[in-house]
This record gives C-alpha cells, sequence and structure tokens, in this order.
C-alpha cells in the first residue's frame, strides 16, 4: 500500500515510512491511497476469530507484504498480551440493544492503548530492522501521554518528550506519565493549553531542519498506524453483535477526531455501520462544524472530560480529504484560511457527504453528569465522564432502536475518580497492577509556551 499526504505535496509512502514520518512534509496528514473493502462473505468469516485474528485480517492490507505476514502477527499478538482481559475489547450491555464497549483495559486504562501498544511494537520492529533511532515529541490532553509513554519506555531506539498542559490534566493521568522514570523518557508541562501544546509540536514538524536532525517521529492521532490499529474494535464488535447481517451504529466521544474516523474507514471498508454519532463536550467545534458547515477555532474551556478538551482537530482533515475527494489544492486552501482567519467553511457538496455519514452533538457538563448518574443508578455501571457524553449523545440521536447502539467507553472510571464519586457517591477504585500509583514519585519539567525553549530543552536532553 502507498500512502499520500492530504495536501497533495508531499512524496507517496510505503507504510514503515509513514509509521516513522507522522505528519507530511508538506504539513498534511498521510492516509492509504485507496481503502480495501472486505466482502459481506469476508466479515461471516471473521465470525468466531480472536480479537488478534480479526486485527491480523483488517490490518495486513495496510501493512502486509511490506511486513511480513508473520512477523505483523506476532507483532499483534505481543501488543495485546498487555491487556487485563481476554477479549481485549469486551462489550457490555446497558440496556435493549443498548452497549457500551470497554476500550480501557490496557495498562493505561483509556482507550489509547489499544492503537499505542500495537504503534511502539511496529516502532522497535521497524527500527531494529533499520538499524535506526528516533526522537518522539508528542502532546497530550491526558491520555495519549500515558499510553505513549508506556509503549516505548525503556526502548534503546526513541527517546520521548511528552508535553502537557500545566495543571489542566487529572491526577491520575499526570501521575501515570511524570512517575516513569525510564531514561529514556522526558515529561515536559508547558504553561498553557492543550492546542499550544498540540501547536508546539506541529511547529516541530514544520521546521524541516531541525525535525531532520532529531529524527522526529509522532505518537499523536496524525499518525496513521494509530488510526488504522482503531479500525479493527469496530469490526470485532459489530460481528459480535450480528453483522454483516445486521447494521449496528456508534457513538464515539470526540477530541482529535482520531477514533471516530476510524469507524468511518471501517464503514468504507465494507462493514455495515447504520450511525456513527460524533459526541463532543462543550468544546464543540466538531458538532458545530458538521451541523453548521463553519470550522471555527474557539476558547478551549476546562471540563470534567478533559482529553476532549480540543479546539483544533487534527484528523479532521483526513475526513475534509476524503469528502473533497481528494482535491489537495482545496485542502491547502482551507488550511490557509484557518491559518489566517481562525476558521474555512466547507462547500455544501463535501458538506453533505460528512453529514451522511455523521451526526454531531454537544453535551453539556450537567448532561454528562446525569448520563452517569442514571447508567449508575440503573445498571450499576459506573463510567467515565468521556464515555457519558457518547452514551448522552447516543440516546439522543438513535434513529432506529432495532439497530444497536454501542457506545464506546474510552475511559476506565478510575481515571477520572472525582467526577464520578460526586456523581454516584462511589469513589472508582484504580486496578490493582496501579494501586500504588499516589505513592510513585514524579519527575517533569516546567517549560513556557515558546518553541525556542522547547527546542533547546530537546537538544540538551537527547
Ligand atoms: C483521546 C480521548 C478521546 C478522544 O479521542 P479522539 O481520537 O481524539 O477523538 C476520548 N476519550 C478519552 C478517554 C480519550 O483519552
Amino acid at each position: 500500500m502507498r500512502y499520500v499526504s492530504t495536501r497533495g505535496e508531499a512524496p507517496t509512502l510505503s507504510f514503515e515510512e509513514v509509521l516513522l514520518t507522522g505528519l507530511a512534509r508538506d504539513g498534511g496528514l498521510y492516509l492509504p491511497e485507496k481503502w480495501p473493502t472486505f466482502t459481506t462473505e469476508e466479515i461471516k468469516a471473521m465470525r468466531g476469530k480472536s480479537y488478534q485474528e480479526i486485527a491480523f485480517l483488517v490490518m495486513a492490507p495496510y501493512v502486509c507484504p511490506e511486513i511480513p505476514e508473520n512477523d505483523f502477527k506476532e507483532l499483534i499478538d505481543k501488543a495485546y498480551s498487555s491487556f487485563r482481559h481476554d477479549g481485549i475489547v469486551p462489550l457490555s450491555q446497558l440496556d435493549n440493544n443498548e452497549w457500551i464497549l470497554e476500550l480501557f483495559h490496557g495498562p493505561t486504562l483509556a482507550f489509547k492503548d489499544v492503537a499505542l501498544q500495537l504503534l511502539g511494537n511496529l516502532f522497535e520492529y521497524v527500527l531494529k530492522k533499520n538499524n535506526d533511532k528516533i526522537t518522539i515529541v508528542g502532546a497530550t490532553s491526558g491520555d495519549t501521554g500515558s499510553a505513549a509513554i508506556d509503549c516505548v519506555q525503556g526502548s534503546s531506539r526513541a527517546q520521548i518528550f511528552m508535553l502537557h498542559p500545566k495543571g489542566r490534566v487529572s491526577d491520575v493521568q499526570r501521575k501515570q506519565m511524570t512517575t516513569v522514570i525510564e531514561d529514556n523518557v522526558h515529561n515536559i508541562a508547558i504553561e498553557g493549553d492543550f492546542d499550544n501544546c498540540q501547536a508546539l509540536v506541529k511547529a516541530l514538524f514544520n521546521d524541516l531542519e531541525f525535525r531532520d536532525k532529531i529524527s522526529l517521529s509522532a505518537v499523536n492521532s496524525i499518525n496513521w498506524a494509530r488510526v488504522m490499529a482503531q479500525i479493527v474494535y469496530y469490526f470485532t464488535s459489530a460481528i459480535a453483535l450480528g453483522a454483516p447481517e445486521r447494521k449496528v451504529s456508534f457513538s464515539v466521544p470526540t477530541g482529535n477526531f482520531g477514533d471516530v474516523y476510524a469507524g468511518y474507514i471501517a464503514k468504507q471498508m465494507g462493514l455495515p455501520i447504520d450511525q456513527l454519532v460524533v459526541a463532543t463536550n462543550v468544546n464543540d467545534i466538531l458538532s458545530r462544524t458538521i451541523n453548521g458547515g463553519e470550522y471555527k477555532v474557539g476558547e478551549t474551556i476546562p471540563t470534567i472530560s478533559p482529553s476532549m478538551d480540543i479546539q483544533v482537530s487534527s484528523n479532521f482533515e483526513r475526513l475534509l480529504y476524503n469528502v473533497y475527494e481528494g482535491d489537495g489544492a482545496e485542502i491547502r486552501n482551507l488550511m490557509e484560511n484557518l491559518k489566517q482567519s481562525g476558521l474555512f467553511k466547507i462547500a455544501d457538496e463535501p458538506l453533505n457527504k460528512a453529514k451522511m455519514n455523521f451526526d454531531a452533538m454537544r453535551v453539556s457538563e450537567e448532561e454528562t453528569k446525569n448520563t452517569i448518574s442514571d447508567v449508575y443508578s440503573r445498571g450499576g455501571h459506573m463510567i467515565d465522564p468521556h464515555t457519558a457524553v457518547g452514551v448522552k449523545a447516543a440516546r439522543e440521536n438513535w434513529r432506529d432502536q432495532e439497530t444497536p447502539m454501542v457506545s464506546l467507553s474510552t475511559a476506565h472510571p478510575a481515571k477520572f475518580p472525582e467526577a464520578v464519586k460526586e456523581v454516584t457517591g462511589k469513589h472508582p477504585e484504580l486496578p490493582a497492577h496501579m494501586a500504588d500509583l499516589f505513592e510513585r514519585e514524579e519527575k517533569f519539567d516546567v517549560l513556557p509556551n515558546d518553541l525556542e525553549v522547547l527546542k533547546k530543552y530537546i537538544l540538551e536532553n537527547l
């Protein structure tokens, strides 16, 4: 498979190159030049197979034979051996035809482990093969950071610098990152918000000289391999609920648009998905854009679902590329407007294409809390605030209640204990492997929101 940039001006690359490159050199994001598709028979044949087996079938067209099939199978097995549930991502029923998909059984308790555990193994494999080294710089609104650090900690081939917005991630999230004391792990608290952190990382990628000097790589969802790994659980869960004979709908708590975009790809690949609901918190740029056609950046407001406190949603550019039918010049135009004036408008035809695939809704803080409370009092399920945003949007947008509705449960409730305790009166317990998290020592540095200071810091600490 070859990969093309959404902005049409960077060279096409192979899978391994895309894995190590992250952002394209023209500022765009990489996508496969075509979607592989499965027939109904092929999807039927996935029934009864394990998560790992389906993962191989779904991802192989993107990866193999560039990585030989048997090697790729081994990487998948290794990646998911760190999960604490045999089903990897089990479904749990809330009500008649209403489900949540528990994506939080990986080492750091959020869905990002599903992609990043695989990414870490892919990095080691490719770097070893090429006898190469990389520097990973990432920005995190909380969960990417710990999942990325976990997947490369102790590597002799990858250094990781992780930027988080100072004081704006939960204590559990921060501790999960800053208590990892391996020499290749560098935690930085930036005096700013998540969008500032993300902008710093983008600026490093756009400084081609610096980028080459340190062999810069990305673990944010601008990295294609992350989006790819997330396609898998749409297949496994839909098949468990009766696909391909039966359609299934999904509601996805959304920030950077990576997770829900993976659902869109699953649909392009032939999975019969009825609805894809984009669920945002009050940082609602995506629901405003999909409903109104104008992508306009606002102020980030801190919420009880901090991993979605985002105003600049990187993966949305991938969808734009698809609904503009691969017109890189148009995408460059839109992005230039965004840079100049903080907004762009989507033309009618591409907007309608987006609307045909997505419903979108903003969920308030109060609705989020009420949903945590309602789910707990009705069935005893504790859900975290991000999951609650998804469940609320699912309930409000569900068109056909004969079609199963799956809300992606993106974090373990113990990752956001304050909000869950406030509503349910019960403190959600951390799993055993993390019970002593608050006794562990932390290590991190604080830096201003300043590109030059950050560059100097990276060079000094490499
Ligand atoms: C990252 C994250 C999200 C948002 O996922 P995107 O791919 O950025 O849309 C939702 N919930 C949790 C718990 C997260 O960590």
